[in-house]
């Protein structure tokens, strides 16, 4: 049928991951989770102030589930100030979105709120919307990735082009999207549409056991795009790790403050094969601890 993963060369693909490539493929892009309460402009002001070329915000509130009407003055100034200083938005769903819940009501709620959200996020400058792909609350991963591809479906297959990036888990309770071949299991079941993505965190990743230093990165990646294309990998959250690899525990440190390091967090960020791809901040900071750690990831790269 021609629409298996992945899809090397795809020029739908190509196309489709443009975003990541504007202002050349060298360009580091660093931001930090930002507030949108001022809206699109103020949240845009934040991440100039921080020193940041990318900002990542919630499409509503992260643990409600309302969300307030966009004001078109708004988008108007933000996205006018984005594009001037060449700023990348990137819109991250709210927490309480478990599209494979065991409740048939916070399912639909799920479903509603993905599919508001991605014309959200576009509206509001973001070609991606970031979605972490549930919990499965005991029916088991299987069972729990196979009603995600029911429910991506009818989502994926609306119009839009704003591309759906599934989060890379930590496997903390009964997540679902842990392990690279889980997501790519997603992606085979779903037809792997150009506009499904992933989105990586460097935490959640070494939570679920990989290892990320050295050369354990080089395989890491060479795993990433034999399963699902590292062309697919849209945006990486980058966090420390409170707790050790492979504990399935999703707590966040600030760099060099957990158990991951400075070392491996600027030799991810310098992999020429991830050059491009916006890093965003998650950590436990202020506005003055993000501005200090987006001038050190600044200093990582050489060149
Ligand atoms: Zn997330
Ligand atoms: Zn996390």
């Amino acid at each position: 049928m021609g629409r298996r993963r992945p899809i090397e060369g795809d020029a739908a693909l190509r196309e489709a991951s443009a975003p990541r490539e504007a202002g050349g493929a060298s360009q580091l892009r660093i931001g930090a989770h930002v507030s949108i309460a001022d809206g699109v402009t103020g949240a845009v002001r934040t991440a100039l102030s921080l020193g940041g070329n990318t900002f990542q915000f919630f499409t509503r509130n992260p643990r409600g589930g309302g969300a307030k009407a966009l004001d078109p003055a708004d988008l108007e100034r933000g996205l006018t100030l984005a594009a001037r200083h060449d700023v990348l938005p990137v819109a991250h769903a709210p927490y309480t979105v478990n599209l494979i819940s065991a409740k048939p009501e916070v399912r639909s709620f799920a479903r509603r709120t993905v599919a508001e959200d991605l014309e959200r996020a576009g509206a509001m400058g973001s070609p991606f919307l970031v979605l972490h792909p549930g919990s499965h609350q005991g029916a088991g991963v299987e069972a729990g990735l196979k009603m995600l591809v029911d429910q991506l479906r009818p989502i994926l297959d609306a119009p839009g082009d704003t591309q759906l990036l599934l989060e890379t888990m930590a496997g903390s309770g009964s997540e679902v999207g842990f392990a690279l071949e889980q997501l790519a299991s997603v992606l085979e079941g779903t037809g792997a549409p150009s506009r499904l993505g992933v989105c990586g965190d460097t935490c959640h990743l070494w939570a679920a056991g990989y290892e990320l230093a050295g050369e354990g990165l080089d395989r890491f990646l060479d795993r990433l795009d034999a399963v699902i294309g590292v062309k697919r990998l849209r945006a990486f959250h980058l966090n420390d790790s409170r707790f050790g690899r492979g504990s399935h525990k999703d707590r966040h440190a600030g760099l060099g403050e957990g158990e991951m390091g400075l070392d491996l967090l600027r030799g991810v960020v310098c992999h020429p094969r991830l050059a491009g791809v916006p890093f965003l901040l998650e950590t436990p900071q202020d506005l003055d601890g993000y501005r200090r750690e987006i001038a050190l990831v600044k200093s990582f790269c050489p060149g």
